[in-house]
């Protein structure tokens, strides 16, 4: 049982990311937010996976001016990514952002943060701090012998933060990202002792999708499973849509969150009597759109598989020639193996009170 950490609850857009709010997913575009056409096609491609906020970069004037127009053609709440320019957030802001990534100890002069937090106050728009280990402050560095570490993470988000609320601004995320799992761990849960604001959490430059997918699920997930992060953020070094999926998997391992039906399948093994893998993808595929909770077990051989797929709501077990449909582990059918999966689909549709067939290839 995961106890997550009591945090604040924040709006972005009408999302609430804390306090009793789900887990959220979210992603970065890495398209020119100045193009607004191809940004507007990769959010969208991002919402159909299931990407709850989006995030873009704005890196100048032209790309603060497409949020408008971005935001008229999506769904989710878009947030601007900005850099040191007060600028840039300010624009965001008057065209309807409806967060923003910015570190305010990197604005000068200060009354320059103070337009920002007076423009978010009104727009009731949230600022999420975001320390990144690669770019903390010279004289943080220093400190600590000039290695970027857990402590000088937390330092710096800190002294951001301080900023914020000493102008009376306490909307605020927070997320530490390193690029290794120890140092991400460590500075999320220090500085969860230390505030109760909101956490975006994920491992940073985490690499290609194998190395990426690895990398945060242990990051992301020994995180959540402690109770700590409020929105996660898969980084993969691809197209941003591969995130997604692997962000939900991480929410539905953890049970936490689930957006489809649970499939687990036997490793395959000298006893296996069918074509496991292929049976596997045909049964995700049949369940990829169903919101339900539910776990489905693919089991390679009618010797173990009924017993190891017991805990499962449903499985298919394919044997020489037959195969058997079992619930919670009690067989109820047994079909020739050419009619495994219309009779699968069958007792499906029961749990799922919907017509699968539309989803059989
Ligand atoms: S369920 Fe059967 S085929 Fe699958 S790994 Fe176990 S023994 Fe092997």
């Amino acid at each position: 049982m995961i106890n997550r950490k009591e945090t604040k609850k924040v709006m972005i857009g009408d999302v609430g990311v804390g306090g009793n709010e789900p887990v959220r997913v979210q992603s970065m575009t890495n398209t020119d937010t100045r193009d607004i056409e191809e940004t507007v096609t990769q959010i969208k491609r991002l919402e159909k996976v299931g990407c709850e906020i989006a995030r873009v970069a704005v890196p100048d004037m032209k790309a603060a001016e497409a949020i408008a127009e971005i935001k008229k053609q999506i769904k989710i709440p878009l947030v601007a990514d900005i850099h040191f320019s007060a600028d840039l957030a300010l624009e965001a802001i008057r065209q309807g952002v409806d967060k923003i990534r910015i570190n305010p100890g990197n604005v000068k002069p200060i009354e320059r943060i103070k337009e920002v937090v007076i423009a978010c106050k009104e727009k009731k728009i949230p600022i999420r701090v975001g320390v990144n280990a690669g770019s903390l402050e010279e004289d943080i560095l220093q400190q600590y012998g000039n290695v970027a570490t857990a402590k000088g993470m937390v330092q710096s988000a800190l002294r951001h933060i301080t900023i914020l609320e000493e102008l009376g601004f306490e909307d605020i995320l927070i997320s530490l990202k390193a690029s290794d799992i120890e140092r991400t761990i460590e500075a999320y849960k220090e500085l969860s002792e230390k505030v109760d604001y909101p956490l975006h959490v994920g491992v940073t430059e985490a690499g290609t999708k194998f190395r990426g997918t690895v990398m945060s699920s242990i990051g992301i997930g020994a995180l959540l499973y402690a109770g700590i992060g409020d929105t996660i953020r898969v980084s993969l070094t691809d197209d941003p849509v591969e995130e997604i999926p692997v962000a939900w998997e991480i929410l539905s391992a953890l049970d936490l969150r689930h957006r489809k039906p649970t499939v687990t399948s036997c490793p395959t093994c000298g006893r296996t009597e069918i074509d496991l893998l292929k049976l596997t993808k045909e049964v995700e595929a049949l369940v990829e759109n169903f919101p339900e909770k539910l776990h489905i077990a693919v089991m390679g051989c009618i010797v173990n598989g009924p017993g190891e797929a017991k805990e499962a709501d449903i499985a298919v077990i394919g044997g020489k020639g037959v195969g058997l449909i079992c619930r919670k582990g009690e067989i109820i059918k047994k079909v020739d193996e050419k009619d495994l999966l219309t009779e699968f689909k069958k007792e499906l549709d029961k749990e799922l009170k919907s017509d699968l067939s539309k989803n059989l290839k």
